[in-house]
């Protein structure tokens, strides 16, 4: 998958994602079953994500950094320990996968409002956002993705007031609504 930023920009990064704020455990990355035992596989410990039985998949914990500094449990000495195997949201960030407000469609967000040096506030007016966004409602109907959110609903985040909504996803809205 075509990433918004060169992998380069964001290991040179001083100020990486991957933080979050004391309390905000629910924004850590959720995973499927299949990388959840990818992950085991590799030594990590269980203790590093929790499952979620209303959603059916799993989420990291969140490590305190610093003070109310709190990081992903696999982002360890300034890096992902799974950076090969990340769930599709990180690769995404800053663009979300979610439900619509009446929760009867999928839709492709962005969350312009960012630390992020290298997003900039403008990314939806410029062409080279445009273009990104076009290329990526079509990379996210492609058959492995749409039957990823079919097996695991659990992955949407819920719609956010916030973001800023750029597109629906119409081949996952039929894959988990059942929608022709
Ligand atoms: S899984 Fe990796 S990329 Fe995703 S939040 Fe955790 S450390 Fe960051």
């Amino acid at each position: 998958m075509k990433q918004l930023l060169p992998p380069g920009i964001c290991l040179t990064c001083t100020d990486p994602c991957c933080h979050f704020n004391k309390g905000e455990d629910e924004h850590a990355p959720f995973f499927t079953e299949e990388q959840y035992r990818e992950i085991m596989k590799r030594g990590f410990s269980r203790e590093m994500m929790h499952y979620l039985p209303k959603r059916k998949v799993y989420q990291s914990k969140l490590r305190q950094n610093k003070g109310d500094d709190y990081v992903c449990a696999f982002f360890i000495d300034n890096k992902c320990m799974v950076y090969d195997i990340r769930p599709l949201e990180c690769k995404l960030w800053p663009f979300f996968i979610t439900k619509n407000q009446e929760k009867d469609k999928v839709m492709l967000a962005v969350d312009l409002d960012t630390f992020c040096p290298g997003v900039k506030k403008n990314l939806l007016e410029t062409e080279s956002g445009q273009s990104y966004v076009k290329y990526l409602i079509e990379f996210l109907s492609s058959e492995e993705i749409v039957s990823m959110f079919a097996k695991n609903p659990g992955l949407l985040h819920e719609f956010d007031p916030e973001f800023i909504y750029v597109g629906e996803l119409k081949h996952i809205t039929s894959a988990v609504f059942n929608k022709s």
